[in-house]
């Protein structure tokens, strides 16, 4: 068998996983890297994402980790610095504020403020403080209380992973669009490269960074991971005179409502508009989207009434709407790192509906692991491929056991 390789790294999907992961494997001079995608860059769910990039795991998330609050701090700095670039990623600052808006909903929200894992700056602010920084978006007669993160930021997660994916091929990468990986190549000794629609490709490392497609390659080998797909929907509104200065929003009571300013009106969602996708149908096209209306009217249904009192008369019509898949993990902690049973595969995968926030710090902790570099800066068996047993697991287990957002 002839010994050339293709590549010195193949990694499937240009999604923001796979993006961010070929920027970090460039930075460490791996060799040639390889960047296939069944469609485009950026297209499938990370085209979907809101953008919202902040300390999750200070309290709003439902397990606190100092390992995953690092890779948040990653995030924040690494978007910042592809926007001081100049690279096109719609970055703003502006921060993320928790917004309780009852009696009921307020201890949840003011626990926030003296969470252990609080990132600096967090402050409560009162009902007219809160109509203020977020310029009068959110009207101060539906607040109860709310915290802000100042250090939150906000960008376009399809913009950021398509602009990370055309600097990394200014760079070097070899990013391949329209090319789907069709299966592994393995033998006893390990991976070996990847079949493809347009021929094998060859090498001895290759990440498979394929969101929801993940275990469509993994299967093959009795290697899947545990990861449900969730169909989630995010609706646009018509421009309203929404400031751009405005913090995220979210409001945990309310299904875990999140809202932020987009185009000058208002882009949100919540759980109303969620489903497993196995109850809808159980196969998406590779890199598509779910396209379930109904998940869309239900969300709009239930919440529409309530926006409309605390957004302050903008319009919260649906203009446009889109939906992706993430995919939970029984932990609620990403998955990612080599597959010890087949030396040189590894994957990112399992990203938790936070994947863009995440992204960046997994991608660099997964390339230093591919290069065989210590990782100091977070524990890497908090996301360990092998923390699981194989195919243990229904997709409704997972989500059964994933844990609650309180
Ligand atoms: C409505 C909504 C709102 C969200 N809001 C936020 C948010 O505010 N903040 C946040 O942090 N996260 C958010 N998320 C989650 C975030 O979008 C995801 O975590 C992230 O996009 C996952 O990225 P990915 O690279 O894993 O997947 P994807 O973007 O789906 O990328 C996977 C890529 O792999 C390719 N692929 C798959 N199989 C193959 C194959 N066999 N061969 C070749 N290519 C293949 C696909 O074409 C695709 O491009 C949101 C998600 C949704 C849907």
């Amino acid at each position: 068998m002839t010994d050339h390789q293709d590549a010195d790294a193949i990694v499937v999907g240009a999604g923001i996983f796979g993006a961010a992961l070929a920027y970090h494997l460039q930075q460490l001079n791996v060799g040639r890297v390889v960047m296939l995608d069944a469609g485009e860059p950026g297209r499938a769910t990370s085209g979907s994402g809101a953008g919202f990039v902040g300390y999750w795991t200070a309290g709003y998330m439902p397990i606190p980790s100092t390992d995953d609050l690092a890779l948040e701090d990653y995030g924040v700095r690494f978007y910042r610095s592809l926007s001081e670039r100049g690279k096109p990623i719609d970055y703003r600052g502006g921060g993320s504020l928790f917004v309780a808006t009852s009696e009921a909903g307020a201890p949840r929200v003011a626990k926030l403020a003296d969470h252990p894992l609080a990132p600096s700056g967090t402050r409560a602010l009162d009902p007219l403080e809160t109509a203020k920084v977020t310029g009068n978006l959110l009207s101060a007669d539906a607040v109860t209380t709310a915290v802000l993160h100042p250090g939150g930021i906000q960008i376009s997660a399809g913009r950021a992973t398509r602009a990370l994916a055309a600097l990394v091929g200014d760079e070097g990468v070899d990013i391949r669009p329209g090319t789907p990986v069709t299966r592994l190549l393995v033998d006893g000794r390990g991976v070996r490269g990847v079949s493809t629609s347009a021929g094998d490709l060859r090498s001895r490392t290759v990440i498979l960074a394929c969101g929801a497609w993940t275990n469509h390659l993994l299967s093959p080998l009795q290697a899947t991971v545990p990861i449900a797909r969730v169909i989630a929907s995010r609706v646009v509104s018509p421009p309203s005179g929404v400031a751009e200065t405005s913090p995220t929003v979210m409001v945990p009571e309310w299904n875990g409502l999140w809202l932020r300013e987009h185009r000058g009106g208002i882009t949100w969602g919540n759980t109303d508009g969620y489903a497993p996708l196995s109850e809808y149908a159980d196969r998406v096209e590779t890199g598509g989207h779910p396209q379930v209306k109904e998940l869309v009217d239900a969300m709009s249904a239930a919440l529409g009434p309530r926006l409309d009192v605390l957004v302050n008369g903008h319009d919260r019509s649906v203009a446009a709407w889109t939906q992706g898949l993430p995919c939970y993990t029984p932990d609620g902690r990403f998955i990612a790192g080599p597959v010890s049973e087949v030396p040189g595969l590894h994957v990112m995968a399992g990203d938790n509906e936070a994947g863009v926030t995440h992204g960046p710090g997994l991608a660099r902790m997964v390339a230093d692991l591919v290069a065989g570099n210590a990782v100091d800066y977070v524990d890497p068996s908090v996301y360990a491929v092998d923390r699981f047993e194989r195919g243990e697991m229904t997709e409704e287990e997972i989500l059964k056991a994933a844990p609650e957002y309180e």
